[in-house]
């Protein structure tokens, strides 16, 4: 039997609307490219996002058309997630960290109409320009006072809003009507896209205001350094104004001064941002002998977040909420705050369990099984391939058949391409990226096991273990180490901390020095690039 309630489609303009309704005070503060910080509020946001929309229509952008951006975190990439999707068009946010190779690909595949672009970008464009279509449109994203010279025949953002009405009748469409597209940084081949809908969008920023309400509510500012180019900065653009949030963005100033002061000035609750970042801040934090002014919560993800780091900031009575998830999931699947019933526990307890990469969102399935497609016991001490399955996950790569043969297994849950184990309290543990893991000997290290425990020594500012090539064993591990200033750590004094936790046969070979670690487009350490840089390695 059917029930009875109105099905009334999702749709992601009615998030901005509300927030104006119910949160008209709640902000959005930039720190700007053009130099300066610039305030907000949602009621003002959602009436520049109307004249934006009508802006866009006047250009001709239709139902379903691509729109480009290539932008920072600010106000003005905000309005454009708002307004491209309200009426029905995709907005297509470009990674700017990407190759120029891949930056050509997926603007041709995604066939885009308009690339609207910060100033920071005008000269990275031009000397694309060439090489993308003769048909896209430029939008520069500053007023005419700011508007550089430039070889585009750009528009000027604020123009385009100008002197089109605050009002509009948002369109009417069915909830999976796609509204945003986003290509993952694509370490080996093509960067693949992932298109996500007003459905799953809407869905995703209600499951992450209840999973992570502690940071997620009326007048707590949040910062997203992670950035609005990649995976919707992982929903906050959506939590936030839905539950009254106001959101402090950081533009293109991410070194930890720049984020101190920001962040200081604002005083700024919550902050989220891969673990590279939070690095950044903390050597500010040690230098300046103190927190930002309010820093009481951070989010962290992307890239496993290392013990030390989490213990750091919770000494200091920061709250780490340590969590996971992939482009392909919106992002979140799992988050690490503790259930009531684990908070009291001795601290050891806890870190131990904070290192871990969380409990499912709601609506997020996860499962792991073996080479053979065997569903693994969530003990904690059963590996497997991780599977999830949700209203937030893809059904598919954006026009591409060939990756979609592999992502989907019979049942159709998707192949998150990580390992991991589940214990009982539900708590994943990813210990390592499949193509990250290290067979020696027929046997598998996980490479970010090792490297948790390796951070923790006082010499190691940053590390990561790779698979180097070996005669006997097929592969083994070697560390690469990025030294704390002035210190000149010793692979024995490592590995006797590694021996507390690790079978000897997985302790790494040998330790290189480097003077830092190559970076993906997200900010994640490129292990693809190190295996390449040590591919030749001959272990002594
Ligand atoms: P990319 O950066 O490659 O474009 P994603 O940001 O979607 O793509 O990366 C998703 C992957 O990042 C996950 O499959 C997982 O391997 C890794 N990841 C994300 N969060 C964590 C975490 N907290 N701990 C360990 N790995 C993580």
């Amino acid at each position: 039997m059917k029930g009875q309630m109105m099905m009334r489609p999702l749709r992601i303009a009615d998030i901005l609307e509300y927030a104006a309704l119910v949160h008209p005070s709640g902000e959005i503060v930039s720190a700007r490219v053009e130099g300066d910080r610039h305030r907000q509020s949602y009621a003002e946001t959602a009436a520049r996002t109307r004249q934006l929309a009508n802006g866009l229509r006047a250009l001709g952008i239709e139902p379903g058309d691509r729109v480009a951006t290539l932008a920072w975190n600010g106000y003005r990439h905000f309005e454009l997630y708002y307004a491209i999707s309200g009426i029905g068009a995709v907005c297509h946010t470009i990674n700017p960290r990407l190759s120029a190779e891949q930056m050509i690909y997926i603007v041709a595949h995604a066939a885009d109409r308009i690339l609207c672009l910060d100033l920071t970008f005008v000269p990275l464009v031009e000397k694309l320009k060439d090489h993308l279509p003769g048909d896209l449109r430029y939008v520069i994203m500053t007023d005419r006072a700011h508007m550089p010279e430039n070889s585009l025949n750009a528009l000027c953002y604020e123009e385009i809003l100008a002197d089109q009405p605050t009002t509009i009748d948002w369109p009417e469409f069915p909830e999976d009507t796609a509204a945003a597209l986003c290509y993952t940084s694509g370490t080996t081949g093509n960067p693949k896209g992932t298109l996500y809908t007003h459905r799953s969008t809407v869905i995703h920023a209600m499951l992450i205001a209840i999973s992570l309400s502690a940071a997620l509510k009326p007048g707590s500012k949040i910062l997203p350094v992670v950035p609005l180019f990649h995976v919707n900065a992982w929903g906050l653009p959506y939590a936030a104004p839905l539950t009254g949030a106001s959101l402090v963005m950081p533009g293109p100033g991410l070194d930890g001064a720049s984020l101190f002061d920001l962040m200081d000035d604002e005083a700024v609750f919550s902050a989220w941002g891969v673990p590279t970042v939070w690095m950044g801040l903390l050597a500010e934090v040690k230098k300046r002998g103190r927190l930002p002014e309010g820093f009481k919560d951070v989010v962290i993800g992307g890239s496993a977040a290392p013990r030390p780091m989490i213990e750091t900031f919770e000494d200091r009575g920061v709250n780490v909420c340590h969590a996971w998830g992939m482009t392909e999931m919106s992002p979140v699947g799992t988050q690490g705050n503790l259930p009531v019933h684990l908070n009291d526990l001795p601290r050891e307890d806890r870190m131990r369990l904070k290192a871990k990469q969380g409990r499912q969102v709601f609506g997020v399935d996860l499962k792991i099984v073996d080479e053979d497609g065997r569903r693994q016991p969530h003990d904690g001490e059963h590996a497997g391939i991780l599977y999830v399955r949700g209203n937030t996950v893809t059904s598919g790569y954006y026009n591409n058949p060939e990756a979609n043969a592999e992502a989907f297994d019979d049942e159709g849950w998707f192949a998150t391409g990580d390992i991991a184990t589940i214990d009982a309290h539900g708590f994943l543990t990813i210990t390592d990226r499949a193509k990250d893991l290290i067979k020696s000997g027929g046997e598998w290290i996980s490479s970010l096991d090792l490297e948790n425990i390796a951070m923790g020594h006082p010499d190691v500012a940053n590390c990561a273990v790779i698979a180097v090539p070996h005669p006997k064993w097929d592969e083994r591990p070697l560390l690469v180490v990025v030294p704390e200033e002035g210190k000149t750590p010793k692979l024995s004094e490592i590995n006797a901390m590694l021996a507390e936790h690790f079978a000897k046969w997985q302790l790494p070979d040998a330790m290189e020095i480097v003077e830092s670690l190559p970076l993906t487009a997200t900010g994640k350490v490129s292990k693809l690039t190190l295996r390449k840089q040590f591919a030749d390695y001959k272990l002594a």
